[in-house]
């Protein structure tokens, strides 16, 4: 059956690229709603379905917009609680173009919504099965692509040249115990020479230690170093699980991802829903 959330959970915090200091809340939401986003400073905001067709930007976040060219970034770690917690159905309304980043993670949006707890619903649930393979390349070589599978999984592959990073792989099932241990408390990461010019484009001006993983040559600069193994794919994945949930469905397939990020992750959406023989929808 699909699931709500049993109350109203609310966050404070500042946006990663804004800087402002946002309140959201997540309410509970009727049956076949889905995830919907609604800015809660503008009066008579046409709300916005978290689906990949209101994808408006994905340019160092997934960012969804309406008709009316208002736009909600940073969707992404939400999301993917949401979607470890099968949440299907509430309202997320924000006070500003960003979402809170909290610490850069999905854990602190998991167990705030966790300890409200769920109510199940009176409809069934649908998941979208994955038929035949699909895939989206780059012209850089960075590719994605899904595939039928009997679960939710993910392949994920990066290789960076900072020597703390490097090669990093995550392969597996996606389920709620993954999420908790492995995925969830992963943070965003950059370079410390990104900083610098990400500022002077007016972004991360809410970034800090607190809540992103610097790297600087063969040093990481946050003083507890990092919070899991291979943190940086790690997040990779937990961007992925975000971006998935904007099938608007559980996927069941399988991800496999290289060196990609929310573009490719929206393409492969696009590449998906443009043909009705790539899946089905069923019952879960
Ligand atoms: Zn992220």
């Amino acid at each position: 059956m699909q699931h709500t959330i049993a109350d109203k959970v609310f966050f404070n915090g500042v946006g990663l690229h804004s800087g402002v200091e946002t309140k959201l809340v997540v309410e509970p939401a009727d049956i076949n709603t889905g995830i919907v986003f609604i800015r809660s400073d503008i009066q008579d905001f046409a709300p916005i379905p978290a689906n990949y067709a209101n994808v408006v930007d994905t340019r160092n976040c997934t960012c969804l917009g309406n008709k009316n060219g208002q736009i909600i970034s940073t969707i992404e770690h939400l999301m993917a609680a949401l979607s470890a917690l099968k949440i299907d159905n509430a309202l997320v309304k924000v006070n500003a173009p960003e979402m809170p980043i909290l610490d850069g993670g999905a854990l602190l949006f998991y167990n705030e919504l966790k300890k409200v707890g769920l109510i199940e619903q009176s409809a069934p649930r649908h998941v979208l099965k994955v038929l035949q393979k699909v895939e989206f390349k780059d012209d850089k070589g960075n590719y994605v692509f899904l595939e039928p599978d009997d679960n939710f999984s993910i392949h994920f592959i990066i290789d960076f040249p900072s020597p703390v990073v490097g090669h990093q792989e995550f392969n597996n099932v996606i389920n709620e115990n993954i999420f908790i241990s492995q995925i969830a408390p992963c943070r965003t990461f950059c370079e410390k020479s990104q900083i610098d010019y990400l500022r002077s484009i007016g972004l991360i001006k809410g970034g800090s230690l607190d809540n992103a993983v610097v790297l600087d040559g063969d040093k990481i600069l946050n003083p507890d170093g990092f919070r899991v193994n291979n943190e940086c794919v790690n997040h990779k994945v937990l961007d992925a699980i975000g971006d998935m949930a904007t099938a608007g469905l559980p996927v069941k397939g399988k991800l496999t991802a290289f060196h990609s990020g929310h573009f490719h992750n929206n393409q492969i959406l696009q590449t998906l829903f443009a043909n009705s023989s790539n899946y089905i929808i069923e019952e879960e």
